[in-house]
């Protein structure tokens, strides 16, 4: 941001011609005063903001260049879905990015832990892929899901493409939604389970995840849809019906 002082030559020629006048005379001091009557009109200061091309200052400019000093720039997109709590579509944000506080993410700052394995197989370095992808505790859950809905997993199984799992499926477009707000609980859930699993005081059991899963998923798509509710019979054994026909 700069201010541009527009009047400084106006204020250096008014400063000049008052040292002339002391120096030779008022006659002198006339004929300086007639210059500055005839001296083009300067227009007055003014703020402007680089950032906007236009010069003017804009909050979303201004947040734009914070976010990318602050965030960088990844490169990826954001998604939202609105069958589900802004935490969720906040923690897919972080996911998405690497900015989760997996063991290996914390190593990576500097922190010190007493171990860096991943709660879940207590086998493997814990990053987010390995978490969400590829532990043995917690992908067989991308599986159940594909039998649940009865669409294929992805081809090749990365975060990436498990958050944009819904896109590339045969559904309709409302299917394709509540199928990605499926999705995104079941990431909460990885999540949730691995923190209770870490900081918990009872450990939680891992072969209640899929059931979690489909009862938090309803709850939440069910009170956030506004065409009508769904069926919890089909929801639980053709969830792309539930919300068709009733
Ligand atoms: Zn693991």
């Amino acid at each position: 941001m700069v201010v541009r002082l527009n009047n400084k030559a106006a204020d250096v020629w008014s400063t000049s011609s008052a040292a002339e006048a002391c120096r030779y005379g008022p006659q002198t001091a006339d004929v300086l005063a007639s210059k500055k009557q005839t001296a083009p009109m300067i227009p007055p200061d003014r703020y402007e903001w680089e950032l906007e091309g236009s010069g003017a200052y804009l909050v979303a400019s201004a947040r734009l260049h914070i976010d990318s000093v602050v965030l960088g720039d990844s490169g990826v997109m954001t998604r939202w879905n609105k069958l589900v709590p802004r935490k969720l579509n906040i923690l897919m944000w972080r996911v998405l990015r690497d900015r989760i506080p997996t063991r290996l993410n914390l190593r990576d700052k500097g922190i010190d832990l007493h171990s860096v394995l991943c709660p879940g197989c207590d086998v493997i370095g814990e990053s987010t892929r390995h978490l969400f992808v590829t532990c043995i505790a917690f992908s067989p859950i991308w599986h159940r899901m594909a039998m649940w809905w009865g669409v294929p997993t992805p081809s090749v199984l990365s975060v990436d493409a498990l958050v944009r799992w819904a896109d590339g499926v045969t559904l309709n477009r409302e299917a394709k939604m509540v199928f990605d707000a499926v999705i995104i609980v079941a990431f909460w859930n990885i999540w949730s389970v691995r923190n209770k699993l870490v900081f918990g005081s009872e450990k939680p059991r891992k072969d209640e995840m899929f059931d979690d899963i489909r009862i938090v998923s309803y709850f939440w798509i069910n009170n956030r849809r506004r065409l009508g509710k769904m069926s919890w019979d089909r929801w639980l054994i053709s969830p792309h019906l539930a919300y068709c026909t009733m």
